[in-house]
């Protein structure tokens, strides 16, 4: 126990560097709920500058909460506790947080009219055992649920802080964003942390690690991550400071990486290449349309996913069976009898067989083995042709795409899309 002797409220108001969250849930130990809340806690700290430096789950035990709240709250300074502050008799939270403080638990008449008024606003009658939530934990601040029941609390423990938000993400976000987060801005002031996401296209994790390991020592290891995805990588850069001094640092950062990398930077806080294309077709008044095979409307998913993607998408074909690659993209059949179905000449049929059947300026086609079966020596597991056509020219690549059917299936939709990126822009590698 954190004695009481030692606690204070009202207490200093030094800054929040470092945060724990604590997920409360038995189902959360089980397979088939994850801890999702921290991911949002997280987020919203880490641009306040407060660093989330320990996750823990733990069932609805009021002795495993207290001791978890204890060795957590002893080495940060601002505790998150979700879940378990509802009315049922699982739902201990609240309990074992007075516990771990040496606080007394009190009813709160102010509390109790919340509750009571929620019921009342639904035509129900408060059930006697909510008046659990309506105890308050000396020296603390109960937070208003607009859409549950459960208060949330907001403690200060000597000059550290500890909030307990309900479970239900809707009512975790309402707290976050309405009670905790202004509070952790009062706190660190002139703190902001920024963050910028550079997304590049057509490349290999390692190769851009290699092209940009000398600005680390500048900008340090920890303000620069590098996140991979099959055929695309991500630079998340960050900087901390006031708001002037962070955004001066990003962008300088921002400038030097793009002088070393060039066209391989497709976009800046983008979602995805699917965004950066549709933005560059919209500009340039041009039309675009899909022949897909191996990755079976992938592509077309991506697309449409982006709002607005009917300003350019005109549709496409899922050109499956060779009979399909022949009735509806007019590919030859000597094509596919001569060099099969995964061959560079059949993704360009596809390219331009969409193309002018769609009536559009830009064609796709992707043909390729996603696997597990169906690799031969010469066609091996992984290998993916894709096309891109134009009413000048075809263009195609091949690659053999590593991993699952799942990841030559991505692997291939990125690796389409960059190749129209860079062709729109005449930047083809
Ligand atoms: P309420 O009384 O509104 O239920 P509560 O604080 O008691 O609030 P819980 O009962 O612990 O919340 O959880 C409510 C729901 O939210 C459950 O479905 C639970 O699985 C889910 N949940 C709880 N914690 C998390 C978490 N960390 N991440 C994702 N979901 C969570
Ligand atoms: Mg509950």
């Amino acid at each position: 126990m954190i004695r009481a002797d030692i606690m204070r409220c009202g207490g200093d108001m030094s800054e929040l560097r470092t945060a724990a969250c604590l997920a409360v849930g038995s189902e959360l130990l089980g397979d088939a709920r994850l801890d999702s809340n921290s991911l949002r806690i997280t987020a919203e700290l880490s641009a306040l500058g407060v660093r989330v430096v320990e996750k823990r789950v733990v069932g609805d035990s009021v002795d495993r909460i207290a001791r978890a709240v204890e060795e957590l709250l002893d080495g940060v300074d601002l505790l998150v506790v979700t879940g378990g502050l509802g009315p049922t008799a699982d739902d201990v939270t609240r309990e074992a947080v007075a516990r771990a403080l040496g606080r007394e638990l009190r009813p709160s008449p102010e509390v109790e009219s919340w509750i009571r008024a929620r019921y009342a606003a639904y035509d129900r009658v408060m059930p006697e055992l909510c008046l659990r939530m309506a105890r308050v934990i000396q020296g603390s601040r109960p937070l208003l649920n607009s859409l549950g029941s459960a208060p949330g609390i907001l403690i200060e423990v000597e000059d550290r802080l500890l909030a307990a938000l309900p479970g239900v993400a809707a009512e975790m976000e309402e707290m976050l964003t309405r009670d905790l987060i202004p509070e952790v801005a009062r706190r660190n002031p002139t703190t902001r942390v920024l963050t910028r996401t550079l997304l590049l296209g057509g490349v290999y994790e390692s190769d851009v690690e290699e092209r940009i390991k000398a600005l680390y020592g500048d900008i340090g290891r920890e303000n620069l991550t590098v996140l991979a995805n099959c055929g695309v990588v991500r630079l998340v850069q960050s900087a901390e400071g006031d708001d002037d001094s962070a955004s001066n640092s990003i962008d300088a950062v921002t400038r030097q990486i793009t002088e070393i990398l060039g066209a391989d930077v497709a976009g800046i806080d983008v979602c995805g290449l699917e965004e950066v294309v549709i933005d560059q077709l919209r500009r340039q008044n041009s039309t675009l349309a899909a022949a897909e095979s191996c990755t079976g409307g992938m592509l077309a998913a991506r697309i449409t996913d982006v709002p607005g993607a009917s300003d350019v998408f005109a549709g496409g074909v899922v050109s499956y069976s060779n009979e399909v690659k022949e009735s509806q993209l007019g590919v030859p059949v000597d094509l596919l009898i001569d060099h099969g179905a995964v061959s560079e000449q059949v993704a360009c049929a596809m390219a331009v067989g969409v193309r002018e059947r769609f009536d559009v300026d830009w064609g796709l086609g992707i043909t390729g083995i996603a696997g597990p079966g169906g690799g031969t020596e010469d066609k091996p597991v992984g290998l993916v042709h894709f096309a891109v056509a134009s009413s000048e020219s075809v263009v195609a690549r091949h690659r053999i795409f590593p991993g699952s059917r799942a990841s030559v299936r991505l692997w291939s939709v990125h690796s389409t899309l960059d190749l129209l990126r860079r062709r729109v822009i005449g930047e083809e590698a």
